[in-house]
Protein backbone atom coordinates (compact mmCIF):
# COMPACT_ATOMS: atom_id res chain seq x y z
CA UNK A 1 0.00 0.00 0.00
CA UNK A 2 1.22 3.05 -1.14
CA UNK A 3 1.61 5.83 1.90
CA UNK A 4 -1.22 8.31 1.76
CA UNK A 5 -1.79 11.75 3.58
CA UNK A 6 -3.54 9.97 6.06
CA UNK A 7 -0.43 8.07 7.15
CA UNK A 8 0.79 10.67 9.56
CA UNK A 9 3.99 9.45 10.44
CA UNK A 10 5.45 9.41 14.22
CA UNK A 11 8.22 11.64 13.77
CA UNK A 12 10.50 12.96 16.20
CA UNK A 13 10.14 16.72 14.83
CA UNK A 14 6.20 16.24 15.85
CA UNK A 15 7.28 15.83 19.45
CA UNK A 16 9.13 19.70 18.99
CA UNK A 17 6.02 21.48 16.88
CA UNK A 18 3.97 22.51 19.51
CA UNK A 19 5.23 22.22 23.34
CA UNK A 20 2.14 21.34 25.70
CA UNK A 21 2.73 24.56 27.22
CA UNK A 22 3.95 26.88 24.42
CA UNK A 23 6.00 29.31 26.25
CA UNK A 24 8.59 30.78 23.88
CA UNK A 25 10.59 32.91 26.70
CA UNK A 26 10.59 29.34 28.49
CA UNK A 27 14.16 28.54 29.40
CA UNK A 28 17.14 25.78 28.63
CA UNK A 29 19.68 26.03 30.61
CA UNK A 30 23.58 25.15 30.57
CA UNK A 31 25.37 24.54 33.71
CA UNK A 32 23.77 28.02 34.84
CA UNK A 33 25.88 29.98 32.31
CA UNK A 34 24.62 29.59 29.28
CA UNK A 35 20.52 30.22 29.03
CA UNK A 36 18.42 29.95 25.83
CA UNK A 37 14.81 30.49 25.48
CA UNK A 38 12.68 27.48 23.40
CA UNK A 39 12.23 30.45 20.24
CA UNK A 40 15.92 30.33 20.63
CA UNK A 41 16.25 26.45 20.63
CA UNK A 42 14.10 26.41 17.86
CA UNK A 43 16.17 28.42 15.78
CA UNK A 44 19.46 26.77 16.42
CA UNK A 45 18.10 23.35 15.62
CA UNK A 46 16.99 24.68 12.34
CA UNK A 47 20.66 26.34 11.61
CA UNK A 48 22.01 23.33 12.90
CA UNK A 49 20.13 21.20 10.33
CA UNK A 50 22.00 23.83 8.06
CA UNK A 51 25.14 22.93 9.13
CA UNK A 52 24.73 19.67 9.22
CA UNK A 53 23.46 19.32 5.44
CA UNK A 54 26.04 21.87 4.91
CA UNK A 55 28.76 19.36 5.72
CA UNK A 56 27.03 16.92 3.88
CA UNK A 57 25.25 14.18 6.24
CA UNK A 58 22.30 13.09 4.29
CA UNK A 59 19.53 10.84 5.49
CA UNK A 60 21.21 7.05 6.55
CA UNK A 61 24.12 9.14 7.91
CA UNK A 62 25.51 8.22 10.76
CA UNK A 63 26.16 11.82 13.11
CA UNK A 64 28.18 10.70 16.45
CA UNK A 65 28.95 13.17 19.55
CA UNK A 66 31.08 12.75 22.70
CA UNK A 67 29.88 15.63 25.00
CA UNK A 68 28.63 15.71 28.36
CA UNK A 69 24.79 16.34 29.02
CA UNK A 70 24.56 20.04 27.57
CA UNK A 71 22.37 22.50 25.66
CA UNK A 72 24.20 21.36 22.29
CA UNK A 73 23.48 17.74 23.08
CA UNK A 74 19.81 18.66 23.42
CA UNK A 75 19.60 20.20 20.21
CA UNK A 76 21.63 16.77 18.25
CA UNK A 77 19.31 15.13 20.20
CA UNK A 78 16.03 17.01 17.75
CA UNK A 79 18.46 18.38 14.71
CA UNK A 80 20.09 15.08 13.51
CA UNK A 81 17.09 12.75 13.57
CA UNK A 82 14.99 15.43 12.44
CA UNK A 83 16.91 15.79 8.82
CA UNK A 84 16.45 11.84 8.35
CA UNK A 85 20.08 11.35 9.76
CA UNK A 86 21.13 8.83 12.87
CA UNK A 87 22.60 9.77 16.19
CA UNK A 88 25.22 7.92 17.86
CA UNK A 89 25.62 9.50 21.03
CA UNK A 90 29.51 8.20 22.48
CA UNK A 91 29.64 6.40 25.85
CA UNK A 92 32.94 9.09 26.84
CA UNK A 93 33.26 6.74 29.77
CA UNK A 94 34.72 3.83 27.61
CA UNK A 95 38.14 2.99 27.18
CA UNK A 96 39.68 4.42 24.20
CA UNK A 97 40.13 0.98 22.40
CA UNK A 98 36.22 0.53 23.07
CA UNK A 99 35.33 4.12 21.51
CA UNK A 100 37.44 3.76 18.80
CA UNK A 101 35.06 0.08 18.25
CA UNK A 102 32.33 1.82 18.44
CA UNK A 103 32.97 5.13 15.98
CA UNK A 104 34.12 1.92 13.14
CA UNK A 105 31.19 -0.38 14.15
CA UNK A 106 28.53 2.16 13.81
CA UNK A 107 30.24 3.78 10.50
CA UNK A 108 29.91 7.41 12.00
CA UNK A 109 30.10 10.08 9.11
CA UNK A 110 30.56 12.76 11.45
CA UNK A 111 31.48 13.67 14.90
CA UNK A 112 30.92 16.04 16.92
CA UNK A 113 33.52 16.65 20.01
CA UNK A 114 33.84 18.52 23.23
CA UNK A 115 37.09 19.70 23.82
CA UNK A 116 37.93 17.95 26.89
CA UNK A 117 37.92 14.58 25.10
CA UNK A 118 40.26 15.91 22.49
CA UNK A 119 43.30 13.38 24.10
CA UNK A 120 40.96 10.20 23.42
CA UNK A 121 40.38 11.79 20.39
CA UNK A 122 43.92 12.09 19.73
CA UNK A 123 45.18 8.31 20.58
CA UNK A 124 42.51 7.17 18.36
CA UNK A 125 42.11 9.24 15.10
CA UNK A 126 44.70 7.79 13.34
CA UNK A 127 42.89 4.95 13.24
CA UNK A 128 39.32 5.75 12.61
CA UNK A 129 38.23 4.37 9.43
CA UNK A 130 34.66 6.39 8.57
CA UNK A 131 34.41 9.58 10.26
CA UNK A 132 34.68 12.38 7.38
CA UNK A 133 34.51 15.53 9.64
CA UNK A 134 35.13 16.54 13.16
CA UNK A 135 33.30 19.79 15.22
CA UNK A 136 34.44 20.85 18.33
CA UNK A 137 32.27 21.58 21.28
CA UNK A 138 33.80 23.45 23.33
CA UNK A 139 33.00 25.95 25.98
CA UNK A 140 36.12 28.40 25.58
CA UNK A 141 36.83 31.22 23.86
CA UNK A 142 39.81 30.14 21.77
CA UNK A 143 40.17 26.71 19.90
CA UNK A 144 42.34 24.60 21.76
CA UNK A 145 45.63 23.49 20.01
CA UNK A 146 45.06 20.32 18.22
CA UNK A 147 46.09 18.17 14.67
CA UNK A 148 42.31 17.32 14.56
CA UNK A 149 41.56 19.05 11.19
CA UNK A 150 38.04 20.83 12.74
CA UNK A 151 35.82 21.86 10.30
CA UNK A 152 34.94 24.06 12.88
CA UNK A 153 33.42 24.89 16.61
CA UNK A 154 29.83 24.53 16.79
CA UNK A 155 28.74 28.10 17.66
CA UNK A 156 30.64 29.69 14.83
CA UNK A 157 29.36 27.40 12.30
CA UNK A 158 25.53 27.84 13.78
CA UNK A 159 26.27 31.99 13.97
CA UNK A 160 26.76 31.88 9.91
CA UNK A 161 23.91 29.09 9.12
CA UNK A 162 20.69 30.40 7.65
CA UNK A 163 17.80 30.27 9.72
CA UNK A 164 15.05 28.23 7.80
CA UNK A 165 15.20 24.46 6.77
CA UNK A 166 11.78 22.88 5.82
CA UNK A 167 12.40 19.16 8.42
CA UNK A 168 10.80 16.41 5.42
CA UNK A 169 8.60 13.92 6.13
CA UNK A 170 9.59 10.35 5.90
CA UNK A 171 8.92 6.69 7.00
CA UNK A 172 8.35 6.55 11.02
CA UNK A 173 10.55 3.44 10.74
CA UNK A 174 13.62 5.23 10.01
CA UNK A 175 16.63 5.00 12.43
CA UNK A 176 17.01 8.03 14.92
CA UNK A 177 19.45 6.99 17.36
CA UNK A 178 22.01 4.56 18.45
CA UNK A 179 24.50 3.57 20.90
CA UNK A 180 26.43 0.62 22.57
CA UNK A 181 25.73 -1.03 26.13
CA UNK A 182 28.49 -0.42 28.26
CA UNK A 183 30.09 -3.66 27.40
CA UNK A 184 30.71 -4.71 30.70
CA UNK A 185 31.30 -8.03 28.88
CA UNK A 186 33.09 -8.20 25.97
CA UNK A 187 32.82 -5.82 23.11
CA UNK A 188 30.29 -3.70 23.88
CA UNK A 189 26.94 -4.14 21.51
CA UNK A 190 24.95 -1.56 19.01
CA UNK A 191 21.44 -1.05 19.94
CA UNK A 192 19.17 1.42 17.75
CA UNK A 193 15.73 3.06 17.92
CA UNK A 194 13.41 4.43 15.49
CA UNK A 195 11.57 7.68 15.03
CA UNK A 196 8.36 6.19 15.79
CA UNK A 197 9.74 4.12 18.98
CA UNK A 198 11.24 7.01 20.78
CA UNK A 199 8.04 8.74 19.82
CA UNK A 200 5.76 5.79 21.63
CA UNK A 201 8.55 5.64 24.16
CA UNK A 202 8.12 9.35 24.99
CA UNK A 203 4.12 9.00 25.19
CA UNK A 204 4.11 5.76 27.35
CA UNK A 205 6.40 7.35 29.54
CA UNK A 206 4.34 10.81 30.27
CA UNK A 207 1.39 8.64 30.49
CA UNK A 208 2.57 6.73 33.31
CA UNK A 209 4.17 9.57 35.13
CA UNK A 210 0.56 11.67 34.25
CA UNK A 211 -1.56 9.49 36.19
CA UNK A 212 -3.99 10.24 38.97
CA UNK A 213 -1.98 9.64 41.78
CA UNK A 214 -0.28 12.38 43.50
CA UNK A 215 3.09 11.83 43.08
CA UNK A 216 5.99 11.47 40.62
CA UNK A 217 4.05 13.85 38.47
CA UNK A 218 5.92 16.41 35.49
CA UNK A 219 3.88 19.19 34.67
CA UNK A 220 4.14 22.48 33.89
CA UNK A 221 6.06 24.26 37.07
CA UNK A 222 8.49 21.39 36.95
CA UNK A 223 12.23 22.01 36.13
CA UNK A 224 13.87 19.18 34.80
CA UNK A 225 17.54 18.18 34.82
CA UNK A 226 18.93 14.83 33.57
CA UNK A 227 21.76 13.01 36.34
CA UNK A 228 21.88 9.76 33.77
CA UNK A 229 23.97 10.63 30.91
CA UNK A 230 22.12 11.70 27.60
CA UNK A 231 25.14 9.49 25.88
CA UNK A 232 23.39 6.36 28.00
CA UNK A 233 20.15 5.32 26.16
CA UNK A 234 19.16 8.84 26.09
CA UNK A 235 19.08 9.99 29.31
CA UNK A 236 15.89 7.64 29.72
CA UNK A 237 14.31 9.72 26.92
CA UNK A 238 13.43 12.37 29.29
CA UNK A 239 15.00 14.85 27.27
CA UNK A 240 12.38 14.54 24.56
CA UNK A 241 9.39 14.44 27.27
CA UNK A 242 10.46 17.41 28.58
CA UNK A 243 11.14 19.12 25.57
CA UNK A 244 7.47 18.11 24.45
CA UNK A 245 6.44 19.22 27.22
CA UNK A 246 7.73 22.93 26.77
CA UNK A 247 8.66 23.00 30.47
CA UNK A 248 12.39 24.51 32.05
CA UNK A 249 15.51 22.09 31.43
CA UNK A 250 18.79 21.93 32.86
CA UNK A 251 22.10 21.02 31.67
CA UNK A 252 24.50 19.91 34.16
CA UNK A 253 27.84 19.48 31.96
CA UNK A 254 29.80 16.91 33.39
CA UNK A 255 28.25 15.92 36.51
CA UNK A 256 29.81 17.43 39.72
CA UNK A 257 28.02 16.98 43.02
CA UNK A 258 28.97 20.22 43.82
CA UNK A 259 27.45 21.77 40.71
CA UNK A 260 24.62 19.33 40.70
CA UNK A 261 23.50 20.69 44.20
CA UNK A 262 23.75 24.09 43.16
CA UNK A 263 21.68 23.34 40.05
CA UNK A 264 19.11 22.25 41.59
CA UNK A 265 18.46 24.81 44.20
CA UNK A 266 19.60 27.73 41.98
CA UNK A 267 17.31 27.18 39.22
CA UNK A 268 14.60 25.08 41.95
CA UNK A 269 15.41 21.58 39.75
CA UNK A 270 12.14 19.62 40.95
CA UNK A 271 12.50 16.47 38.27
CA UNK A 272 15.01 14.24 37.85
CA UNK A 273 16.59 11.11 37.64
CA UNK A 274 19.43 8.94 38.59
CA UNK A 275 21.16 5.59 39.60
CA UNK A 276 20.87 4.86 43.34
CA UNK A 277 25.24 5.48 43.37
CA UNK A 278 24.38 9.28 42.41
CA UNK A 279 21.80 9.92 44.73
CA UNK A 280 23.82 8.08 47.94
CA UNK A 281 26.90 10.19 46.49
CA UNK A 282 24.77 13.61 46.67
CA UNK A 283 22.70 12.53 50.30
CA UNK A 284 25.83 12.36 51.59
CA UNK A 285 27.68 15.27 50.18
CA UNK A 286 28.84 17.96 53.21
CA UNK A 287 26.76 20.36 50.83
CA UNK A 288 23.83 18.24 50.73
CA UNK A 289 22.53 19.24 54.14
CA UNK A 290 22.46 22.98 53.26
CA UNK A 291 20.23 22.87 49.99
CA UNK A 292 16.50 22.33 50.32
CA UNK A 293 15.68 18.83 48.37
CA UNK A 294 12.02 18.91 49.61
CA UNK A 295 9.53 18.15 46.88
CA UNK A 296 12.10 17.02 44.70
CA UNK A 297 10.82 14.70 42.28
CA UNK A 298 13.40 11.51 41.48
CA UNK A 299 13.15 8.43 39.54
CA UNK A 300 15.85 5.84 40.22
CA UNK A 301 16.99 3.59 38.10
CA UNK A 302 19.59 1.56 36.50
CA UNK A 303 20.02 -0.78 39.99
CA UNK A 304 17.43 -1.54 42.76
CA UNK A 305 17.08 1.27 45.27
CA UNK A 306 17.84 -0.19 48.61
CA UNK A 307 15.15 0.40 51.31
CA UNK A 308 17.61 2.38 53.45
CA UNK A 309 18.90 4.59 50.77
CA UNK A 310 14.71 5.03 49.71
CA UNK A 311 13.93 6.33 53.30
CA UNK A 312 17.00 8.70 53.89
CA UNK A 313 15.50 10.73 50.55
CA UNK A 314 11.68 10.33 51.93
CA UNK A 315 13.51 11.46 54.96
CA UNK A 316 14.46 14.77 53.38
CA UNK A 317 11.61 15.26 51.65
CA UNK A 318 12.04 13.90 48.02
CA UNK A 319 9.98 12.22 45.73
CA UNK A 320 11.80 9.40 45.08
CA UNK A 321 10.33 6.41 43.36
CA UNK A 322 11.54 3.54 41.46
CA UNK A 323 11.78 2.85 37.35
CA UNK A 324 13.38 0.25 35.11
CA UNK A 325 14.46 -0.71 31.95
CA UNK A 326 17.75 -1.31 29.86
CA UNK A 327 19.67 -0.34 26.81
CA UNK A 328 18.09 -2.44 24.70
CA UNK A 329 14.22 -1.18 25.72
CA UNK A 330 14.62 2.61 25.16
CA UNK A 331 14.83 2.32 28.19
CA UNK A 332 11.84 2.37 30.79
CA UNK A 333 9.14 -0.96 31.34
CA UNK A 334 7.94 0.01 34.54
CA UNK A 335 7.74 2.59 37.19
CA UNK A 336 7.00 2.30 40.48
CA UNK A 337 3.75 4.77 40.85
CA UNK A 338 2.16 4.68 44.20
CA UNK A 339 -1.45 4.74 44.65
CA UNK A 340 -3.40 7.54 47.01
CA UNK A 341 -4.31 5.42 49.47
CA UNK A 342 -0.66 4.02 49.37
CA UNK A 343 0.28 7.51 49.89
CA UNK A 344 -1.05 7.82 53.03
CA UNK A 345 0.75 5.37 54.73
CA UNK A 346 3.66 5.91 56.71
CA UNK A 347 7.20 6.50 55.04
CA UNK A 348 8.59 2.94 56.14
CA UNK A 349 5.11 1.30 54.52
CA UNK A 350 5.86 3.63 51.39
CA UNK A 351 9.10 2.65 50.92
CA UNK A 352 8.28 -0.89 50.20
CA UNK A 353 6.29 0.24 47.22
CA UNK A 354 8.72 2.93 46.46
CA UNK A 355 11.61 0.32 45.96
CA UNK A 356 9.69 -2.40 44.18
CA UNK A 357 10.73 -2.51 40.37
CA UNK A 358 6.67 -0.99 39.23
CA UNK A 359 4.13 -1.49 36.93
CA UNK A 360 4.27 -1.96 33.61
CA UNK A 361 4.01 1.20 31.77
CA UNK A 362 0.80 1.55 28.98
CA UNK A 363 1.74 -0.79 25.73
CA UNK A 364 4.54 -2.66 27.73
CA UNK A 365 3.30 -7.04 27.58
CA UNK A 366 6.12 -7.39 30.35
CA UNK A 367 5.45 -11.21 31.24
CA UNK A 368 7.78 -12.77 34.38
CA UNK A 369 8.03 -16.48 33.09
CA UNK A 370 9.46 -19.75 34.04
CA UNK A 371 13.09 -20.06 32.51
CA UNK A 372 12.25 -23.79 31.27
CA UNK A 373 8.78 -24.12 30.38
CA UNK A 374 8.16 -20.24 29.02
CA UNK A 375 5.11 -20.20 30.97
CA UNK A 376 3.88 -17.05 33.20
CA UNK A 377 4.48 -17.72 36.15
CA UNK A 378 1.38 -17.39 38.98
CA UNK A 379 1.45 -13.29 40.64
CA UNK A 380 1.70 -14.78 44.22
CA UNK A 381 5.00 -12.65 45.06
CA UNK A 382 7.00 -15.41 45.49
CA UNK A 383 7.21 -17.35 41.93
CA UNK A 384 10.38 -16.08 40.24
CA UNK A 385 11.21 -16.41 36.76
CA UNK A 386 12.97 -14.08 33.92
CA UNK A 387 11.18 -10.96 32.79
CA UNK A 388 10.44 -10.85 29.09
CA UNK A 389 8.41 -8.68 26.75
CA UNK A 390 7.21 -7.21 23.79
CA UNK A 391 6.69 -3.37 23.86
CA UNK A 392 6.31 -1.19 20.38
CA UNK A 393 9.75 0.73 21.95
CA UNK A 394 12.81 -2.34 22.41
CA UNK A 395 15.45 -2.61 19.80
CA UNK A 396 14.82 -5.31 16.97
CA UNK A 397 18.40 -6.39 17.46
CA UNK A 398 22.04 -5.78 18.02
CA UNK A 399 23.58 -3.66 15.38
CA UNK A 400 25.12 -6.12 12.49
CA UNK A 401 24.77 -9.10 14.80
CA UNK A 402 22.31 -11.34 13.69
CA UNK A 403 23.17 -14.38 16.28
CA UNK A 404 22.84 -12.10 19.80
CA UNK A 405 19.91 -10.16 18.22
CA UNK A 406 18.15 -14.12 17.85
CA UNK A 407 18.93 -15.18 20.94
CA UNK A 408 17.49 -11.75 22.64
CA UNK A 409 14.35 -12.42 20.65
CA UNK A 410 14.13 -15.75 21.40
CA UNK A 411 10.21 -16.85 21.25
CA UNK A 412 9.18 -13.66 20.20
CA UNK A 413 9.90 -11.88 23.19
CA UNK A 414 12.77 -9.93 24.16
CA UNK A 415 15.04 -11.60 27.23
CA UNK A 416 15.86 -9.12 29.70
CA UNK A 417 18.15 -11.72 31.72
CA UNK A 418 16.49 -9.83 34.79
CA UNK A 419 15.07 -12.12 37.44
CA UNK A 420 11.92 -11.10 38.82
CA UNK A 421 8.53 -11.99 41.03
CA UNK A 422 4.95 -10.19 40.92
CA UNK A 423 1.97 -9.57 43.07
CA UNK A 424 -1.40 -9.90 42.22
CA UNK A 425 -1.60 -6.07 41.62
CA UNK A 426 1.08 -6.70 38.98
CA UNK A 427 4.14 -4.70 40.83
CA UNK A 428 6.88 -6.73 39.37
CA UNK A 429 9.95 -6.95 42.06
CA UNK A 430 13.50 -7.82 40.34
CA UNK A 431 15.40 -10.35 42.44
CA UNK A 432 18.88 -10.87 40.51
CA UNK A 433 19.79 -10.79 36.87
CA UNK A 434 20.22 -14.48 35.58
CA UNK A 435 23.96 -13.72 35.59
CA UNK A 436 24.10 -12.97 38.70
CA UNK A 437 21.82 -15.50 40.36
CA UNK A 438 23.38 -17.61 43.73
CA UNK A 439 21.98 -20.52 44.12
CA UNK A 440 22.05 -22.17 47.58
CA UNK A 441 22.03 -25.74 48.24
CA UNK A 442 19.18 -25.58 44.47
CA UNK A 443 17.61 -22.71 46.16
CA UNK A 444 17.97 -19.28 44.84
CA UNK A 445 19.15 -16.93 46.96
CA UNK A 446 18.36 -13.16 46.34
CA UNK A 447 21.98 -11.10 46.23
CA UNK A 448 19.26 -7.41 45.81
CA UNK A 449 17.43 -8.90 48.69
CA UNK A 450 21.15 -9.35 50.98
CA UNK A 451 21.87 -5.94 49.93
CA UNK A 452 19.14 -4.37 51.12
CA UNK A 453 19.06 -5.86 54.53
CA UNK A 454 22.56 -5.14 54.98
CA UNK A 455 22.66 -1.63 53.14
CA UNK A 456 19.83 -1.10 56.55
CA UNK A 457 23.10 -1.60 58.75
CA UNK A 458 24.05 1.63 60.49
CA UNK A 459 27.88 1.85 59.60
CA UNK A 460 27.08 0.37 55.87
CA UNK A 461 28.12 2.44 53.39
CA UNK A 462 28.20 0.23 50.51
CA UNK A 463 27.19 -3.29 49.30
CA UNK A 464 27.63 -6.06 47.15
CA UNK A 465 26.59 -9.72 47.11
CA UNK A 466 28.06 -12.06 44.67
CA UNK A 467 28.23 -15.77 44.82
CA UNK A 468 31.40 -17.68 45.69
CA UNK A 469 31.46 -21.37 44.12
CA UNK A 470 31.48 -23.81 47.41
CA UNK A 471 32.07 -27.78 47.53
CA UNK A 472 29.28 -28.41 49.93
CA UNK A 473 26.32 -25.78 48.84
CA UNK A 474 27.17 -25.27 45.26
CA UNK A 475 27.63 -21.26 45.88
CA UNK A 476 27.63 -19.13 49.08
CA UNK A 477 27.07 -15.49 49.17
CA UNK A 478 29.54 -13.59 49.44
CA UNK A 479 28.73 -9.88 50.72
CA UNK A 480 31.70 -7.38 49.84
CA UNK A 481 31.21 -4.33 52.32
CA UNK A 482 32.73 -0.50 52.67
CA UNK A 483 31.92 0.57 56.21
CA UNK A 484 31.31 4.54 56.45
CA UNK A 485 35.02 6.00 57.33
CA UNK A 486 33.77 6.74 61.21
CA UNK A 487 33.11 3.24 61.90
CA UNK A 488 36.00 1.43 59.88
CA UNK A 489 37.67 -0.93 63.06
CA UNK A 490 34.16 -0.27 65.16
CA UNK A 491 31.99 -3.48 63.28
CA UNK A 492 33.67 -6.42 62.00
CA UNK A 493 32.78 -9.16 59.24
CA UNK A 494 30.98 -11.23 62.37
CA UNK A 495 28.64 -8.77 63.23
CA UNK A 496 27.36 -7.86 59.58
CA UNK A 497 26.90 -11.93 59.27
CA UNK A 498 25.20 -11.59 62.62
CA UNK A 499 22.87 -8.79 61.46
CA UNK A 500 21.33 -10.66 58.89
CA UNK A 501 20.90 -13.92 60.43
CA UNK A 502 18.37 -12.11 63.19
CA UNK A 503 16.83 -11.18 59.79
CA UNK A 504 16.46 -15.01 58.59
CA UNK A 505 15.72 -16.05 62.54
CA UNK A 506 12.46 -13.80 62.00
CA UNK A 507 11.37 -15.79 59.11
CA UNK A 508 12.02 -12.52 56.80
CA UNK A 509 14.47 -14.16 54.44
CA UNK A 510 15.55 -17.64 53.37
CA UNK A 511 17.68 -19.53 55.73
CA UNK A 512 20.30 -20.39 53.15
CA UNK A 513 21.29 -16.70 54.21
CA UNK A 514 22.80 -18.10 57.24
CA UNK A 515 26.14 -19.60 54.79
CA UNK A 516 26.50 -15.81 53.92
CA UNK A 517 30.31 -14.31 54.23
CA UNK A 518 31.11 -11.17 54.94
CA UNK A 519 34.19 -9.26 53.57
CA UNK A 520 34.97 -5.77 54.08
CA UNK A 521 36.83 -3.81 51.15
CA UNK A 522 37.87 -0.77 50.69
CA UNK A 523 35.36 0.23 47.46
CA UNK A 524 33.06 -1.33 45.37
CA UNK A 525 34.03 -1.22 41.80
CA UNK A 526 31.35 0.56 39.01
CA UNK A 527 30.62 0.47 35.36
CA UNK A 528 30.98 3.17 33.18
CA UNK A 529 27.53 4.45 34.17
CA UNK A 530 28.44 3.98 37.55
CA UNK A 531 26.41 0.98 38.77
CA UNK A 532 27.86 -1.84 40.76
CA UNK A 533 29.88 -3.92 38.16
CA UNK A 534 29.39 -7.26 39.60
CA UNK A 535 31.41 -8.80 36.46
CA UNK A 536 34.71 -6.78 37.82
CA UNK A 537 33.87 -8.03 41.36
CA UNK A 538 33.34 -11.60 40.78
CA UNK A 539 37.20 -11.24 39.01
CA UNK A 540 38.63 -9.37 41.55
CA UNK A 541 37.09 -10.72 44.45
CA UNK A 542 36.79 -14.76 43.22
CA UNK A 543 39.51 -15.65 41.67
P1 LIG B 1 24.21 -2.63 31.81
O1 LIG B 1 23.60 -3.89 31.27
O2 LIG B 1 25.57 -2.35 31.33
O3 LIG B 1 24.07 -2.49 33.30
P2 LIG B 1 21.82 -1.14 31.28
O4 LIG B 1 21.72 0.27 31.64
O5 LIG B 1 21.19 -1.56 30.03
O6 LIG B 1 23.35 -1.45 31.21
O7 LIG B 1 21.31 -2.00 32.50
C1 LIG B 1 20.10 -2.68 32.49
C2 LIG B 1 20.00 -3.57 33.67
O8 LIG B 1 20.07 -2.83 34.90
C3 LIG B 1 18.70 -4.31 33.75
O9 LIG B 1 18.70 -5.45 32.94
C4 LIG B 1 18.60 -4.63 35.23
O10 LIG B 1 19.35 -5.78 35.56
C5 LIG B 1 19.25 -3.45 35.88
N1 LIG B 1 18.23 -2.51 36.34
C6 LIG B 1 17.79 -1.41 35.72
N2 LIG B 1 16.83 -0.79 36.44
C7 LIG B 1 16.65 -1.54 37.57
C8 LIG B 1 15.81 -1.45 38.72
N3 LIG B 1 14.95 -0.45 38.87
N4 LIG B 1 15.91 -2.41 39.66
C9 LIG B 1 16.78 -3.42 39.52
N5 LIG B 1 17.60 -3.57 38.47
C10 LIG B 1 17.55 -2.64 37.50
Amino acid sequence: RTPSAYDYPLLIKNLFRNPVVDNPDQEIIYRGVVRHTYRDVRQRVRRLANVLTGLGVKAGDTVAVMDWDSHRYLELFFAVPMIGAVLHTINVRLSPEQILYTIDHAEDDLLLVNGEFLPILEQIRGRIGTVRGYVLLTDEEMMPESHIPFVGEYEALLAEAATDYEFPDFDENSRATTFYTTGTTGLPKGVYFSHRQLVLHTLGVMASLGTASAHGRLHQGDVYMPITPMFHVHAWGMPYLATMLGIKQVYPGRYSPDLLLELIEKERVTFTHCVPTILHMLLRHPHAKRVDLAGLKMIIGGAAMSRALCCEALERGIDVFTGYGMSETCPILTISRLTPEMLAREPAQQAEIRCLTGLSLPFVDLRVVDPESGAEQPRDGRSAGEIVVRAPWLTQGYLKDHRTSEKLWEGGFLHTGDVAVRDERGYVRITDRTKDVIKVAGEWVSSLELEDILAHHPAVAEVAVIGQLDEKWGERPLALVVLKPEEAGRVVEKDLAHFVREYADKGMVSKQVVLLKVRLVDAIDKTSVGKISKVTLREKYLA
